[in-house]
């Protein structure tokens, strides 16, 4: 049995004193753990603060990316072992805004996914289709490009210690969520690519699902076989939702 991951994404939100009121609440709630793991990605100023207020309790934190280099002359970014410091467990790699907006390659995603690898954290690798790849009936050449490119870097070896998430572009921020049948299919065929290459492992690999979760459609869609949590943005910055989905999860 696998256990389920609720992981908020604030994406570039928050601020010392609104963080502070957030994150007292979930430890209030969720701090001491439970049947669920849950963890929180806030933007890179505040890994400081999750780590102050976060250590020792049961809820872990992470960045929203990272460099996939070591180190050296690449201003304004943020490499593995500077997060490793900061306490993070986790970090988000290939989230759909950094493929969109900021023109992470398939390759550049595989390439942060190994940098995690090598620096001890644990990659959240996203993958999702846009809706005009969906209505062209080519969701699962998409995903299985997306995840291909991280198995040939990383091989099935670097995916022992990563959690997948699948997050049709469609859905994310947009109120639009995947039918729990629609992303049961994909996660299907995400861990059914996962065990070519190893079958325990894909077994045992937690698959999140994002894209509009709310507390209202998220006993449903984590009642699939294959969805083992979420991953969440604009719910997450309401303690109120972010904890009725950790609930349900
Ligand atoms: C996300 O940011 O990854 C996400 C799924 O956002 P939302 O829950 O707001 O759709």
């Amino acid at each position: 049995m696998r256990r389920k991951l609720v992981a908020g994404n604030w994406k570039m939100h928050g601020g010392l004193a609104r963080n502070r009121d957030l994150l007292q609440s979930l430890i209030q709630a969720v701090g001491k753990g439970g049947k669920s793991d849950s963890a929180v990605f806030v933007p890179y100023p505040y890994l400081a603060q999750a780590q102050d207020m976060l250590k020792g309790t049961a809820i872990a934190w992470g960045a929203q990316s990272l460099s996939e280099h070591a180190q050296g002359a690449y201003t304004g970014e943020v490499s593995a072992a500077m997060l490793v410091e900061f306490g993070c467990r986790y970090v988000i790699v290939g989230h759909s805004e950094r493929r969109s907006l900021y023109g992470e390659s398939n390759e550049t995603v595989a390439a942060k996914f190994l940098a995690a690898v090598n620096g001890g954290l644990t990659p959240i690798l996203c993958l999702g289709e846009t809706l005009a790849q969906r209505e062209q009936g080519v969701t699962e050449e998409v995903i299985g490009g997306q995840f291909d490119a991280v198995l040939q870097a990383a091989g099935v070896g670097g995916f022992a210690n990563a959690v997948i998430a699948y997050e049709p572009v469609w859905a994310i921020g947009t109120g639009r969520t995947a039918t729990p049948q629609q992303a049961q299919d994909v996660h299907a065929f995400i861990r059914g690519r996962l065990a070519v290459s190893d079958p325990v492992l894909a077994e045992r690999m937690q698959i999140l699902y994002g894209g509009s979760v709310k507390p209202q459609n998220a006993a449903e869609l984590f009642g699939m076989a294959d969805i083992d949590g979420g991953l969440i943005g604009g719910a997450s910055l309401v303690a109120q939702d972010f904890l009725a989905i950790c609930a349900a999860a």
